[in-house]
């Protein structure tokens, strides 16, 4: 089969041109970037984990009817989804203080916060994601008060929902960051869930001993960055069956 025209590169993800109009194919790397960049690595079979344990989870949310980008799983590394113009946010949702919010409020990590927060950043590497308020998302035609009451209401529910779904296999979603599109249909526009969810872009602990499971291994220089990955999929009964180390590459599977 010829290959498909790559269209971007991301620091954890590719994209290629999909099979059909309206379709992209979203390739999981096993680059790992932290510090915007500043810190470079790889992690084993990341890729295979999170294009599994995304895929996972959108199914789920698709089933409690939140819209996402996600059609199906393609093969190990590789998924369809609908093509989507990004809004170029990063929600991040907070239940527990951890990260750039107990540092710059001197807030103990793993202090449980009184209610969920949501924060916006503004995606631009070359400013390195600062943080905004509403009145600038708005200001700078970002996103309107109307998306951007959508994307509050989905992202609360997400945050229960998931939040439900892993301390039932005994992880606290400490924090998680997404990011929304733009879909149109027949001249009607809806904000869906696009990227992915996955321990790149979530703070995953063991809700017994605290234990992290998630890219924060990889940022501190934890050790067993793999294994964390790795630990998530298993609870969450997805550890792919051939196991992640795919070296011959993507293999279709129907
Ligand atoms: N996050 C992300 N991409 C980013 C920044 C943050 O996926 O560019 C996620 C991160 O994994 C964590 C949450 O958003 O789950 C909150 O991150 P934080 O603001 O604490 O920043 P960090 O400590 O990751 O720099």
């Amino acid at each position: 089969m010829a290959r498909r025209r790559q269209l971007y590169e991301g620091k954890a993800k590719i994209l290629f041109e999909g099979p059909e109009p309206g379709t992209l194919v979203q390739y999981f790397k096993d680059d790992a970037t932290a510090f915007n960049a500043k810190k470079k690595g790889t992690i084993t079979g990341k890729g295979v984990l999170n294009n599994r344990i995304s895929e996972y989870l959108m199914m789920r949310l698709t089933e409690i009817g939140i819209p996402t980008h996600f059609i199906r799983r393609l093969n190990m590394r590789e998924q369809l989804i609908r093509e989507v113009e990004i809004i170029p946010l990063e929600v991040v949702v907070r239940n527990v203080a951890a990260g750039s919010l107990a540092q710059r409020l001197g807030i103990p990590e793993g202090q449980r916060l009184p209610r969920s927060i949501i924060e916006y950043y503004f995606k631009n590497d070359e400013l390195n994601d600062p943080m905004v308020a509403e009145e600038h998302i708005t200001c700078f035609g970002w996103a309107s008060t109307h998306d951007l009451d959508d994307m509050i209401a989905l992202t609360l529910r997400i945050n229960d929902f998931l939040t439900g779904l892993l301390l039932g296999v005994g992880i606290t979603l400490v924090d998680f960051k997404l990011e929304f599109g733009r879909l149109w249909e027949n001249e009607e526009m809806r904000i869906v869930l696009a990227d992915e969810i996955s321990p790149d872009n979530c703070r995953l602990w063991d809700a017994k001993t605290g234990e992290k499971m998630d890219k924060d291994r990889f940022r501190r220089d934890l050790g067993k960055v793999e294994e964390g990955y790795q630990e998530v999929a298993r609870r969450l009964g997805i550890l792919p069956e051939a196991g992640v180390r795919d070296m011959k590459g993507p293999e279709a599977i129907q």
